[in-house]
């Protein structure tokens, strides 16, 4: 069956006490699910607006829709419906209710904790018609369609000097990070995606579409534990002028002996005991790139600078110290950001390669030297034991700080403020058997565990949107009683049967 273009249908029945029906679009269309047994596919499309589109198992726009970044543990989706304005989600979480079936709202499908993997026979909410980019006329907010993704937020600000907080990767949600957290390039400035949130239209798991504001008891948990208490349908968030486009990168590709000093190098020239400059953002990665060394990994070190055309001689100065096998620089502005980071929307972070990706991250302070060399030793040693494995990556992140420190941490359900690195080992994989996705676990767990356990934390400390499902609440959304019995008690009120815990839930 083709897509099914749910419109006549919704038009007909909408309006067909009124208007004569044209031909027998809406006839043949229930005639042709009724004929197949399906009066559950037609009652669902009569409740839908002209725009929505339902697509099944077998057709080739529903292998799009439902295509993901990673590919292990998938939701099970018998339909996917692409909802055109935000009464459709009202619609399909009412219609979903009434006939006990489980659904589940996605954007670009970038989501990747195998809790996904729980949805049996469910209905996908595919969101992506819902990015529409309003400014508002005071230039001080912007309304955004809940579908909305990262780039279509640059783009469509950057068109009105305007911009905002925004994940780093353009074919990544705005919501999907923001309900979670949400880091990105602006965030020194501006605080987290969340932080932006003025309010959120939300459909609720009793099927009401609620205005979230600050006024509403949902605000503190949707910021940060926002997945699972509703779909969100459009959301006001705050916009700034562009006062510095310029932006500029430095990059440094370094072999493995060296690991000691360039991370020694990081935590005195760059993080500074949590002080990093507010212009600054520096990331690293270990990776496989015979084209600088053939036989072990690398690092590749990056540092990105604000307001300016070269990225200053005294933040590059002592990396370029320590000898690097290959050096680069390079300048633009904010909008080359993603592509300089490889989270361009044709570049490789966006592409769903048929690639399963298990991510293992951590929140920390600073870089213990020894454990660094620890981790790095380790996944060299797997990548060779393991060729299958050695696509995998371990991932450094240090954004600044000054703009989510600014935010008290008590006021919303986004635990982990105090910490300037984000670090997690990315496994990946391509064939699905069980003892790669065992070895590919314990190597990541193992080089988690590493770090967590260097870094004398009491609790491990997982940023919620890059989670592998393995964790826990107390991990996701901080140890502190306080914050689980908060998130549970609103759990329990808002989302009793738990319609929203596929996505690493609270309860
Ligand atoms: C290549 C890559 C780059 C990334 N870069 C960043 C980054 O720079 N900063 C950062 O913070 N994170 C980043 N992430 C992690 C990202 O935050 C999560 O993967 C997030 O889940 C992606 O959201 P999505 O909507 O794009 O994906 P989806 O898989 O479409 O959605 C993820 C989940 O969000 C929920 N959801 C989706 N839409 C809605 C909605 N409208 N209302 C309510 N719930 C909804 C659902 O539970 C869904 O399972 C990155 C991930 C990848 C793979």
């Amino acid at each position: 069956m083709e897509v099914v273009m749910v419109g006549v249908a919704w038009a007909a029945n909408s309006l067909g006490n009124y208007l004569p029906l044209q031909g027998n679009s809406l006839n043949g269309f229930i005639e042709r699910c009724s004929s197949q047994g399906n009066n559950f596919t037609a009652d669902l499309a009569a409740r839908l607006s002209p725009g929505a589109k339902i697509s099944f198992p077998g057709e080739e726009t529903f292998a799009e829709a439902t295509a993901r970044w990673s590919t292990f543990a998938p939701p099970n989706i018998s339909i996917n419906v692409e909802v055109a304005v935000e009464q459709d989600v009202v619609e399909v979480v009412r219609f979903a209710n009434e006939h006990n079936k489980s659904y589940l709202a996605v954007n670009n499908r970038h989501g990747a904790t195998n809790g996904v993997g729980k949805v049996k026979d469910g209905i996908q909410i595919l969101m992506s018609q819902l990015n529409s980019v309003e400014v508002a006329a005071d230039g001080q907010t912007a309304t955004f369609g809940g579908g909305v993704l990262a780039k279509d937020v640059t783009e469509g600000l950057w068109a009105k000097n305007k911009q905002t907080v925004t994940g780093g990767c353009e074919c990544v949600s705005l919501v999907g990070p923001g309900l979670g957290g949400g880091h990105g390039f602006l965030q020194g400035r501006h605080g987290l995606v969340q932080d932006q949130f003025v309010s959120l239209n939300l459909v609720t798991a009793d099927g009401k579409l609620t205005k979230v504001d600050q006024n509403h008891e949902l605000w503190w948990a949707v910021r940060g534990a926002g997945h699972n208490f509703g779909i969100v349908t459009s959301i006001t968030s705050k916009v700034y002028d562009v006062v510095r486009p310029k932006w500029a990168y430095a990059s440094f590709f370094y072999t493995g002996d060296k690991v000691e000093s360039v991370y020694a190098t990081i935590n005195e020239k760059l993080l500074k005991n949590n002080t990093q400059e507010v212009e600054i953002i520096n990331y690293s990665l270990f990776i496989n790139d015979p084209t600088v060394d053939a036989a072990n990994p690398i690092i590749q070190f990056f540092i990105v600078q604000e307001d300016t055309e070269i990225v200053d001689e005294k933040f590059t100065a002592p990396f370029t110290a320590l000898g690097p096998a290959v050096q680069a620089a390079g300048g633009g502005d904010y909008r080359d950001l993603p592509t300089w980071t490889g989270n361009a929307g044709d570049q490789i972070f966006c592409q769903k390669l048929g690639l399963s990706a298990f991510r293992f991250p951590l929140e920390l302070q600073v870089y213990d030297i020894a454990a660094q060399r620890k981790v790095y030793d380790l996944y060299n040693a797997a990548m060779k034991e393991t060729p299958a494995l050695n696509g995998s990556i371990a991932l450094f992140e240090g954004y600044s700080m000054q703009g989510v420190q600014a935010v008290p941490a008590e006021s919303s359900a986004y635990p982990f403020r105090e910490s300037p690195l984000l670090v997690a080992p990315v496994i990946f994989f391509k064939e699905d058997t069980p003892e790669l996705a065992q070895k590919a676990e314990a190597l990541g767990t193992n080089m988690r565990e590493i770090l967590f356990e260097a870094s004398g934390q009491p609790h491990r400390r997982v940023y919620v949107n890059y989670a592998l499902g393995i964790e826990g609440p107390e991990e996701w959304y901080g140890a502190e009683s306080w914050r689980q019995e908060k998130l549970k008690t609103l759990k329990k009120k808002y989302d009793p049967a738990g319609k929203f815990s596929f996505y690493n839930p609270i309860a």
